[in-house]
């Protein structure tokens, strides 16, 4: 296949599934990153799929704990954004494109020339991920490499009838002045950064949003998963990892918030 630099990227995507497939347990490893053209928004995306570990979450605690979804907020300069009570000030109109800009509050949300897409374990896991190590001793029939499938069966019953929330941030910069270029703005110049949550209830859901969110031109830099009713908001107590998405379906131990990614 010949590839000149005026055909870069030959991956093109046209559905949001394209975009994001769902990803089993000890399937091949996808690749580290990829430059992908969102074609109905013909959009360059660089996609990635690397593991999410603990200081990337604590990055955007502020936005988990203060920010109401759908609105843009700048990352408060104040160190003690994380301490209990403190309010986050949605910038103004952040939805309505086509709102004047009459104050300097008024974000206006970038598109990127090319955003970045963090596909993390939390965009790529399926309901139904095969469950490879099995504790309770059920027969393998001498296949001691594949998944337990009644571990898989027993598990994946007990995630599918949880509800989930699925948070995805977004970031963008945050242009003070309008630009007009064929209705969608530019800015060479780049200015603050805006940040906002949305959360949805399904990871088809997710897969959809984050789609969209890249063919506006907005980053998505970080995604997990909590059980519906356990957000951070106030929570003082422990916030906990889990490394596989069934173990949401478990009982809590505690006052903790558990969250995958
Ligand atoms: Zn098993």
């Amino acid at each position: 296949m010949s590839q000149s630099q005026e055909s870069l990227p030959d991956d093109k995507i046209s559905t949001p599934h394209e975009f994001i497939p769902a990803r089993y347990f000890g399937e091949s490893n996808l690749e580290a990153s990829r430059i992908i053209k969102i074609s109905p928004f013909k959009r360059i995306v660089l996609l990635t799929h690397h593991r999410a570990y603990a200081a990337d979450f604590s990055q955007y605690q502020w936005l988990f704990r203060h920010g109401t979804p759908d609105f843009w907020y700048e990352k408060p300069s104040n160190p003690e954004y994380t301490l209990k009570g403190m309010a986050l000030q949605p910038l103004a109109s952040a939805m309505t494109d086509f709102a004047p800009s009459s104050t300097r509050n008024d974000p206006y949300p970038t598109a990127l020339e090319m955003p970045r897409v963090w596909a993390s374990g939390a965009l790529t896991t399926p309901l139904d991920d095969d469950i490879y190590d099995c504790t309770a001793g059920h027969s393998r029939d001498g296949d001691f490499m594949g998944a337990c499938h009644q571990c898989t069966d027993e598990k994946s019953g007990a995630i599918e009838s949880t509800d989930l929330v699925y948070y995805l941030v977004i970031s963008t910069s945050h242009s003070m002045e309008r630009a007009y270029n064929g209705g969608s703005a530019t800015a060479p110049s780049h200015g603050r950064q805006i940040y906002k949550l949305i959360s949805c209830g399904s990871r088809e859901a997710a897969v959809i949003e984050a789609f969209c969110a890249a063919g506006y031109g907005w980053n998505v830099i970080f995604s997990c998963v909590m059980r519906l009713g356990e957000t951070l908001g106030e929570h003082e107590g422990k916030v906990e990892r889990v490394d596989s998405l069934w173990k949401l379906a478990e009982m809590k131990s505690g006052g903790e918030i558990r969250v995958f990614y």
